[in-house]
Formats: C-alpha cells, sequence, structure tokens
C-alpha cells in the first residue's frame, strides 16, 4: 500500500511536501526529490521518511510525461548522514527485519523507475543515504569538503543492508567495493570518482545543472562494466586476500566485516532479490552479536559527548576567535594546526626557534598530506597554514581570547608561563593548559586570577586523536570551564569533563597497565609474548610497544609522578631508569624494547640486549590468562577507582575516555563495560587471587568489592 500524494500537488512550480522530503517538477519535466527533514540539521532515514519517498516514487511512477528525477539535498552539508540509528536501537529484531525490507522495496522502487534518475551530492553521504544514491542510475558528487561518501556500518558491527552490499560489488567490482564496505572510509568526490562510484564531479553551484546532464543519458545499462572484477575465477582469490586482511587487522575478533564479505560475495552474479535476500540475514544475525551491541554503544558515546554540557557552567561560554599555542613541540604544534584547519588565526610561540621551525614543518606535512588525499586543495592547505603566526618574541596577545599552554612538563616552568601570559592577555582571556598529569590548580597557584585556567588536554597525534580531556580545577571559573567545552566541541574534537586529579582520566588508568606489563617483561616474560596477548585482547598496541612510542623517559615520569600523588599506586621497578640510562628512550632514540630501523618502511624487531634486565623470574610459570588478567584487572580496578573518586561523574565517561583516547578494545566497549560482560563478582574473585598470589596492589576497590556483594553492574543489563 503505497499512499500517494495527489498528482496535481506535483504539476510544475507547485511542490509536494509531505514531511521530510519535497517532490517538484519543473517546465522542461524534471522532477526533483528535495530531502530537507524538519527541525533538523541533518537528513536522516527513519520509517517515516522511507514511506514518505515511497509515496512520491509512486507519484513518479504514474506521471508519463518526466524526463528524470534528481535527487538533492536542502542541507548545506550533509546529503543523506544515513539510517535513523536512534530510532532503530530499542527495534526487535523482527521489526528490524521489516525496516530492512522497507528500504529494500523503496530503493528497489527507485531503481525500477521508467525514468533515470541521479543523485546530486554535497556534504555526507553516508549509510542508507550512499545506498540510495547507489539505487540510482547515476551520481554527482560536489567538490565541497563536506561531502564524504562511504559505507562505515561495518564499524558499527552490522553491514549495509539496504542495498549496498549487493549494488556496490556490482557497479564497482568486488576488490574496490570490499575495499569500501570492510573498512568504512569515507571518500571524498574526486576518490569516489576515481574508482566508478560515482559518474561526475561538481563544484556545489554547478552540481545539480552537473546531475541534470546525467539524466540525458537515459536509464544506466547493466550489466555494469565492472563485470570482469566479478568474475567467478577471480573470486576465491579475492575474497582469500579479503579474510586475511580482515583477520590481519581484527585478530577475528570483529564478526561483522567477515560476513560482509561472505554476504557480498553470496549475493554476486544472483538474482537482486536473492542478494538481498543474503543481505539481511546476514545483517539479521549481526545485530544480535555482543561486538555490535559494544560497537554501537560507542556511537551512542560519541553522540553523547557531542552534545556534552558544562553542568553549573552551562552558558557561560565566551567567544573564541583568536588562539594562541604557547610551545611549539610535539604537541603544541599539533594543535595550532588543529586550531588553523578548523579556522582560528593562531599564534604560536616558542622560545627556541628551531623548535618553531621543526614544529611548523610538521603542521605543513599534515596538510600537504591532507592535499594527497584530495583532502584539501593547495590553496586551502596553503591558506590554513597561513592562519599559523610563528613567534619566538613575547608579543601583545591582548586580542586573545583562548591560550593553550603546551610548553615542557615541569611545574615550576608552567607557572612561570602563566605568570607571564597573565601580564600580556587581555582580562577576558581563557587561560588553558595541555598538562598530561599536572595539577590545574598549582599551576594557577601564582596568579592574581586563577579562575581563568583551566585544562585542555589533546592527545597525541593531535590531528588524529578525537577525545580531549576538559579538566576543571577547584578554582577553575564557569566561563572557562563553559569556554574550554564549546572551544573544543567547535574544532571538532570529542571532550570529557575530569576533575583536577593525578593522570586525570586515561593516564590515570593508562599508567598501571604500562608499569604492569613493564613488570611481567621484568619477571621474565617475553616482550612480543606480552605484546601479544593483548594485540589477542583487542588493544592497537601491546603495551610495551606503546611504551616506546610514548617514550620511555615520558612513561617513567609520568608513572612516577601517579607513584608519588596517589594513595595506592601501583607500584613502579628500576627497569625503564636502566633503560634510559643507557640512551633507549623507545621510538624516539631508535631503541627501547624494540629497536626500529631508520630505513623508511622497515619494521622493528624485539631488543635482543634485554636480557640482564629480566632479574625476577617469577612469570616464568605464568600462563596466558593469568598474564592477562593482570595487565587488563589492573586497568579495571583503576577505571572503578576513578569512578569511586568523582573524577568522571558516569562509567561511559570512562569507557568513552579509553576507547577514544586510547583505542581499548572498541568490541569489548571499555574497561567498566567489559567488567560488566565478564561478571562484576569474578574481575572481583580474580583481583583477590592476583592480590594472595603476585602482590597487594591487586587488592580490588571498595566500589568493585561492594557491587560484587550485591550483585551490581555499571551499566543496567539489556
Ligand atoms: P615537547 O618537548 O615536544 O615541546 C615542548 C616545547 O615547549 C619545546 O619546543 C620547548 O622549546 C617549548 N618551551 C619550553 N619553555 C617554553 C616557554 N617558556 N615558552 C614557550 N615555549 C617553551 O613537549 P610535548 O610533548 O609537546 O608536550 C608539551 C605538553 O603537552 C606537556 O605538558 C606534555 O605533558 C603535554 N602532553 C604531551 C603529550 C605527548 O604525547 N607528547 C600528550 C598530551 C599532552
Amino acid at each position: 500500500m503505497n499512499p500517494a500524494p495527489a498528482l496535481s500537488a506535483a504539476a510544475p512550480g507547485s511542490p509536494a511536501r509531505t514531511g521530510n522530503i519535497e517532490l517538484t517538477v519543473d517546465r522542461e519535466h524534471v522532477a526533483t526529490l528535495t530531502f530537507d527533514r524538519q527541525n533538523s540539521t541533518a537528513n536522516v532515514f527513519d520509517v517515516a521518511t522511507l514511506k514518505e519517498l515511497d509515496a512520491h516514487l509512486a507519484t513518479l511512477e504514474h506521471r508519463g510525461d518526466l524526463k528524470g528525477v534528481v535527487l538533492v539535498s536542502a542541507k548545506p552539508k550533509i546529503f543523506v548522514a544515513g539510517a535513523d540509528l536512534n530510532a532503530f536501537s530499542g527495534a526487535t529484531v523482527a521489526q528490524l527485519g521489516d525496516i530492512v525490507d522497507l528500504g529494500h522495496r523503496v530503493f528497489r522502487r527507485l531503481e525500477a523507475l521508467k525514468i533515470p534518475s541521479v543523485a546530486a551530492i554535497n556534504g555526507v553521504c553516508l549509510g542508507g543515504g550512499c545506498e540510495l544514491a547507489l539505487a540510482c542510475d547515476w551520481r554527482v558528487g560536489s567538490t565541497d569538503k563536506s561531502t564524504k561518501i562511504g559505507l562505515p556500518e561495518t564499524q558499527l558491527g552490522i553491514l549495509p543492508a539496504w542495498g549496498g552490499s549487493v549494488r556496490l560489488p556490482r557497479l564497482i567490482g568486488l576488490p574496490q567495493a570490499l575495499g569500501i564496505i570492510l573498512t568504512g572510509k569515507q571518500l571524498v568526490a574526486q576518490q569516489a570518482q576515481k574508482i566508478g562510484m560515482i559518474d561526475d564531479v561538481a563544484h556545489p553551484e554547478y552540481l545539480v545543472a552537473a546531475a541534470r546532464q546525467q539524466l540525458a543519458k537515459g536509464k544506466r545499462p547493466t550489466p555494469s562494466p565492472s563485470g570482469l572484477m566479478n568474475s567467478a575465477l577471480l573470486r576465491p582469490l579475492v575474497v582469500r586476500k579479503a579474510r586475511a586482511d580482515v583477520l590481519a587487522k581484527t585478530r577475528g575478533h570483529y564478526p561483522a566485516p567477515l560476513k560482509a564479505i561472505d554476504a557480498a560475495v553470496g549475493a554476486l552474479g544472483q538474482p537482486l532479490e536473492t542478494g538481498l535476500a543474503i543481505e539481511k540475514a546476514a545483517f539479521l544475525s549481526l545485530v544480535q552479536t555482543p561486538e555490535c551491541h559494544s560497537l554501537m554503544s560507542i556511537f551512542h558515546l560519541r553522540e553523547r559527548a557531542k552534545k556534552l554540557k558544562a553542568g553549573d557552567a552551562d552558558g557561560a561560554a565566551r567567544s573564541v576567535k583568536r588562539v594562541a599555542v604557547i610551545g611549539a613541540g610535539v604537541m603544541g604544534a599539533g594543535i595550532a594546526q588543529w586550531t588553523s584547519s578548523r579556522g582560528y588565526p593562531t599564534i604560536l610561540k616558542d622560545v627556541a626557534p628551531e623548535a618553531l621551525a621543526k614544529g611548523l614543518k610538521s603542521a605543513e606535512k599534515i596538510y600537504q598530506d591532507a592535499v594527497k588525499k584530495k583532502k584539501l586543495t593547495q590553496a586551502e592547505a596553503t591558506a590554513a597554514l597561513d592562519r599559523i603566526t610563528p613567534v619566538a618574541t613575547d608579543v601583545p596577545l591582548a586580542g586573545i581570547d583562548l591560550v593553550i599552554e603546551a610548553a615542557v612538563e615541569k611545574l615550576d616552568l608552567k607557572q612561570k608561563v602563566f605568570a607571564q601570559l597573565e601580564q600580556r592577555v587581555g582580562p577576558q582571556t581563557i587561560l588553558a593548559t595541555n598538562t598530561s598529569a599536572l595539577s590545574i590548580d598549582a599551576i594557577a597557584g601564582g596568579l592574581a586570577d586563577p579562575t581563568r585556567v583551566v585544562g585542555i588536554h589533546f592527545f597525541n597525534p593531535v590531528h588524529r586523536m578525537q577525545l580531549v580531556e576538559i579538566v576543571r580545577g577547584p578554582r577553575t571559573s564557569s566561563a572557562a570551564l563553559d569556554t574550554a567545552l564549546t572551544f573544543v566541541k567547535a574544532i571538532g574534537k570529542l571532550p570529557v569533563l575530569v576533575k583536577d586529579s593525578p593522570g586525570f582520566l586515561v593516564n590515570r588508568i593508562l599508567l598501571p597497565y604500562m608499569v604492569e606489563s613493564v613488570r611481567l617483561f621484568n619477571e621474565g616474560v617475553d616482550v612480543t609474548r606480552l605484546d601479544r596477548l593483548m594485540l589477542d585482547f583487542g588493544m592497537p598496541m601491546g603495551p610495551l610497544r606503546l611504551t616506546d612510542e610514548v617514550g620511555l623517559d615520558v612513561a617513567q615520569h609520568v608513572a612516577v609522578d601517579l607513584q608519588n600523588r596517589l594513595p595506592k599506586p601501583v607500584p613502579i621497578n628500576d627497569t625503564l631508569v636502566q633503560m634510559v640510562e643507557k640512551g633507549w628512550l623507545g621510538k624516539k632514540t631508535g631503541t627501547g624494547f624494540y629497536v626500529f630501523p631508520k630505513e623508511k618502511g622497515a619494521k622493528e624487531s624485539p631488543n635482543d640486549q634485554l636480557a640482564f634486565l629480566q632479574t625476577n623470574g617469577k612469570g616464568r610459570t605464568q600462563d596466558d590468562a593469568t598474564l592477562r588478567d593482570r595487565m587488563v584487572l589492573v586497568m579495571v580496578n583503576e577505571a572503578a577507582r576513578v569512578l569511586e573518586e568523582g573524577v568522571v561523574s558516569a562509567p561511559e565517561d570512562v569507557d568513552f575516555g579509553m576507547i577514544f583516547g586510547t583505542g581499548w578494545a572498541p568490541f569489548r566497549g571499555g574497561p567498566l563495560r567489559y567488567a560488566d560482560t565478564r561478571g562484576v563478582a569474578d574481575v572481583v574473585a580474580q583481583l583477590q587471587k592476583l592480590q594472595t598470589d603476585v602482590a597487594p596492589y591487586f587488592e580490588p576497590c571498595a566500589k568493585l568489592r561492594h557491587m560484587a556483594q550485591s550483585q551490581a553492574r555499571f551499566y543496567p543489563s539489556r
């Protein structure tokens, strides 16, 4: 049943508006479907919108005078962002099956129109939006930076299920299609055109005109030119390689990409209906997996962060138009690159001219990489880099709204920098520090107005890491807090609010894990075994390889700081000190737990001169499960303590911070969700066993013990 809007409503010049999609027909007899979701900045597909599209298609089917239909969006930066995951998140499996069927039916109807159809894509065209475009005969993408085309479903533990898994391989060939579906990568229009996913690229102003030109080509001929790439002969090779790549990357933890390969391959060479049925069955089996539940929870954590408010400080933000960054090292240069890329004129100050030159070079490299990937034009990259003003001398900062200090991690130095800043900035300027672990309150200590100081803690590398910790000191004003939060959201990062406490959130939990891995190494366990165990657990990098990456000197410094300031720290030994004394600082010096060859692209290998550090033979008899528990549960215990002490306000904050700040095994949903899945009582029992067998510091914290006693969970059960 398709309730078709009155035919007369779509006569030339008179729009048919039923809700979120407007149908118009012009004097040249070209129909336009304009997606413009009411009361929203985004276009998404929910059941009502799909039905609305269905009704418009019924109207088009009844018109004998049309030359074609153009699909466009009225939103400035979004074509169609995908399915409305919030609307679908409470649905049962049967209801989800119905939603898949509805999407299949509507998109097939679009595909089966007798007139040609073209998607004029400006802005985000992902998931269901991309599947809508794939059901059109032709696709034209705009050169606007906001245009992103892709199928990110496997990143959510599902697969494209409104025809994307079936149509994309037919359009561009199986190897290319798997490259898109399995990685979830988002392409700019030029990239999408290169692989045949879209047919033309146009400046946003000429997009619709370019789209209309496609209509002259009529319906798309079948079979598509990619036939050879889908030949049955090549297929087993393609599948074997895709499976091997997925397994190497995911270590088998993520069922969605493997199922997506099966569905895409199973649907090839079959009638469309059969292909869609295969796609649906794969989707419905995936939505029931715990991995899908965890990955969906991450999606919701991200949405939650985007909407984060400053609580009692909400609404106190000052406007930020100009930024200054103090220190042009790894972090300062990274921050200045990011703020400049987001349109903020940024002063970058360092005492060392050579540091400034190096910092600018690193910013330039990031911009050039973006040009190579066609994310920016050369002119845009040059203009963005020009927004950074490097200075090595003291310049007036009265017109600066926000200063972000990223000088070296020494309290006395930072105090001095802030005292000087206070003399130079205007009375309204907010002063932020990027400190990893020092007390915000101590940094603000000697200032006439300590209330203007707040922590804005970016992660390394700044252009890749989405998380930013916003640290509120005991004297931080509402204006400083809300300015920091509003600014961080404005530059497209994901904030978490944390209390001014040792290591804040992420380093507080991560450091005990690194320290424990060093202890296990010291007990005689192989570097590669320890790292493999944690890679198998789902971490993006082993803990000792991570220590090399962070720098052994930096890790030791933060570990000592936490040891001195926390009531129950994981004790450190002198392994790192001995390595630092030898000049082995990790990747930056070429030697740490691994040796890093100088040749480009060469892989690191374990350092074979470490035996003298393995002085404590305790670990030799430990099985994999115990070793893993020692490293994982030390984090779970600290994560529970962080919550117990009110460093953050909810379990979601902890899991969000660890996933977005460290890449913590996403399919497990973060350390506290992991504790729930494993059972808090089991976590406590194992920690108590380790406390007896290994060392007292494994004692479970009071929160975990109370939760185990009362059979409580961190999250409500599903
Ligand atoms: P870095 O050593 O690479 O850079 C520090 C820079 O500060 C140097 O270029 C130095 O010349 C400059 N500097 C020193 N005194 C100065 C002054 N008075 N005025 C202006 N510049 C001065 O250090 P980094 O790794 O970029 O770290 C900077 C800050 O960011 C530290 O507080 C650190 O804890 C924090 N942080 C570091 C990381 C990381 O992974 N490196 C991550 C998050 C936060």
